[in-house]
């Protein structure tokens, strides 16, 4: 099977839910909310790039003074290796963009995308991820960070009266990406790119790709 046939199971609610799922507090998150933490967020990121639609990712940060530096150096942190960040200590923010981190990536974007044309993937990957930023950007002028807005989750109870709370992370990564592919009229959430390039890499057997979508389907 390509990835062209799968492509109609890559609905957003099932790559949200395979975002969901990394979330460092899935486990505490009732099986029941999961559609709830899906939907809201899908919601919100649609709701964010409906006034930007059809607009260009890299005029729209010109115009809102958001400055946005692609550079080579390797985006890695304490092992973790990032694509892209944002740094909200600047004024105004920065994004910042790893480009080298990018640079494999091609292959998997011709296929999601089915563009034929060669040669201009690394600017359009460098879009999707300077669009995701810019939601992160929205949500720190408004204030309000998606996960925020949305309902806590209990993670800890003590008796009837000590219960601590925390908010799911994860829903504002899923915003972000369907903010992405709403303004850049992507098939579907970028999060798919990076499970066809670790298929297309052999980190990820297809196989076992197939039964992870059978069980985030399961879900909502
Ligand atoms: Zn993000």
């Amino acid at each position: 099977m390509t990835v062209r046939d799968l492509r109609s199971t890559f609905s957003d609610e099932v790559m949200a839910c395979a975002e969901l799922e990394q979330d460092p507090l899935f486990h505490k998150i009732p099986k029941s909310k999961i559609p709830y933490y899906v939907s809201a967020s899908l919601a919100k990121g649609r709701e964010a790039a409906a006034p930007y639609m059809g607009k260009n990712i890299r005029e729209l940060c010109q115009a809102e003074g958001v400055r946005y530096e692609i550079t080579n150096r390797s985006g890695t942190f304490h092992n973790v290796s990032f694509r892209a960040q944002i740094d909200f200590t600047k004024n105004p923010p920065e994004i910042i963009i790893f480009s080298a981190s990018l640079a494999g990536m091609g292959p998997a974007y011709r296929e999601v995308t089915g563009a034929e044309e060669e040669g201009t993937e690394l600017d359009r990957l460098i879009d999707i991820h300077l669009a995701h930023e810019f939601y992160h950007y929205l949500e720190y002028k408004s204030g309000k960070f998606t996960n925020e807005e949305l309902e806590p989750i209990e993670v800890f109870r003590l008796g009837t009266f000590f219960v601590k709370r925390s908010t799911v992370v994860k829903t504002s990564e899923i915003a972000a990406h369907a903010f992405c592919k709403e303004i850049l009229g992507l098939p579907c959430l970028p999060n798919v790119l990076d499970y066809v390039y670790l298929i297309r890499s052999n980190q990820l057997s297809q196989k076992q790709f197939e039964q992870q979508v059978i069980s985030w389907k399961s879900w909502m």
